[in-house]
């Protein structure tokens, strides 16, 4: 089977991955010249810390484990009123995103033919194939072409139709960028919620940066980095505590990440030969807190499933059954997530959010089939 997959962040290449694993050879492309670095930090939760383990990596991602700690709630005069619990935004095992990457890459490169630099332009399909034009490269006809590239996907514009139809914007924007440790902070971070904006810090790399994460309301999301930090500097004009600092810090950021808040839904996943794995088909927005966790756990299930059932069609069919359920109890995070903006903020209300994810019935463990038998 000849399998092309777009996008080369956490999906495509844990995909890759099990792929392989199943005797399998992927080509990804990725439209980014190397693999992207920044953005924040990731985290594991349940079934997928299991995947990760099968896939090897576990240890060595627990090498490059943020220790976030918990992090301390202020007023605009930067008082404590009170402690976010880890686990709620860190969950088993929270990792910089630029390492997981670069781990799932390094994992990947030797048996995947990684095309950098490029991206899907056109897709038909029929029968017997999926012939797909490249921006840049020439014309090659696959088996199966799987869109792992993200909220923004272009393989899901291709065959499914325009993003807005999938699309519900949750009403909020947010950006990340790192600067320098000037609070001193030693492996916790800090937070200032101030009306429905948010604003959070954490230690990273030994303590030597901040990690900055701005959540704010947004309708329009602006695509260009002067506009997007014009949005942030208006929505934080009179925030206190460290905003004015931080905003001042911005424009010097070289990992400055900005997008909008969104969800993806979708009737089916899969259209006759394509089909999406992780935000492409299903993202269920950084609020969830289970956007990487879906990404390995749909990766896994998408390449078990391709691996262990006679037609392509079957395969599809029953890794959407297999997922759907995970997959809305993670959008109901994000949008309790979302909702609890409103909610002033409490200790009372950060111990039920911890609560909520614990215990055998968290949503976070899911039964999956051991494909791992089957691999060759
Ligand atoms: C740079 C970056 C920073 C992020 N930072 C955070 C963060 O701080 N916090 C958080 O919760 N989530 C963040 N996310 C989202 C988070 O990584 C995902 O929710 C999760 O990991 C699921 O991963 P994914 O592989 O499905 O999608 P993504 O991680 O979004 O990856 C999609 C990949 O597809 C590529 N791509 C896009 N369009 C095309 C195209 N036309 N052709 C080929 N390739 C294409 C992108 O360059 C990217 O490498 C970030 C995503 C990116 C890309």
């Amino acid at each position: 089977m000849d399998v092309l997959i777009s996008g080369a962040s956490v999906a495509g290449p844990a995909l890759a991955y099990w792929l392989n694993r199943h005797g399998i050879r992927a080509t990804i492309v990725e439209r980014a010249e190397k693999i992207r670095p920044g953005g924040l930090a990731v985290d594991f939760r349940g079934t997928a810390m299991r995947v990760l383990d099968q896939m090897g990596i576990l240890d060595e991602l627990r090498a490059h484990a943020t220790h976030s700690g918990d992090a301390r709630v202020v007023d605009a005069d930067g008082n404590q009123i009170a402690i976010m619990p880890g686990e709620i935004f860190a969950g088993e095992l929270e990792v910089l995103k630029t390492d997981l990457t670069r781990i799932l890459y390094d994992l990947t490169k030797n048996d995947t033919e990684y095309v950098f630099g490029d991206s899907i332009a056109t897709l038909t399909q029929d029968a017997d194939g999926v012939r797909v034009g490249f921006e840049r490269g020439a014309t090659r006809t696959f088996d199966l072409v799987i869109g792992a590239d993200g909220l923004h996907s272009r393989v899901r514009a291709l065959a499914f139709g325009p993003k807005e139809r999938f699309t519900q914007h949750m009403g909020y924007a947010f950006a990340s960028f790192s600067t320098d440790n000037y609070l001193s902070l030693d492996r916790m971070g800090m937070s200032h919620v101030s009306g429905d904006r948010s604003l959070n810090v954490f230690a990273s790399k030994e303590n030597t940066e901040l990690r900055v994460l701005f959540m704010f309301p947004a309708q329009d999301v602006p695509r260009n980095r002067e506009a997007q930090e014009e949005a942030i500097r208006t929505a934080y004009e009179n925030v206190g505590w460290e905003a004015q600092s931080l905003l001042a810090r911005m424009p010097a950021a070289t990992d400055f990440y900005f997008d909008e808040l969104s969800q993806i839904t979708m009737p089916s996943w899969s259209t006759g030969r394509v089909t999406l794995v992780g935000d492409a088909g299903y993202c269920a927005s950084p609020m969830s807190g289970r956007g990487t966790s879906q990404a390995l756990l749909g990766a896994y299930v998408l390449a078990g499933e391709l691996s262990t059932q006679d037609s392509h069609e079957k395969a599809l069919a029953e890794y959407e059954h297999a997922l759907r359920d995970y997959v809305a109890a993670a959008h109901e995070l994000g949008r309790q997530a979302r909702d609890s903006f409103t909610i002033p903020v409490s200790q009372e209300l950060f111990d039920a959010f911890a609560a909520a994810d614990m215990g055998e019935h968290s949503p976070d463990e899911v039964a999956l089939k051991n494909y791992a038998a089957r691999v060759h």
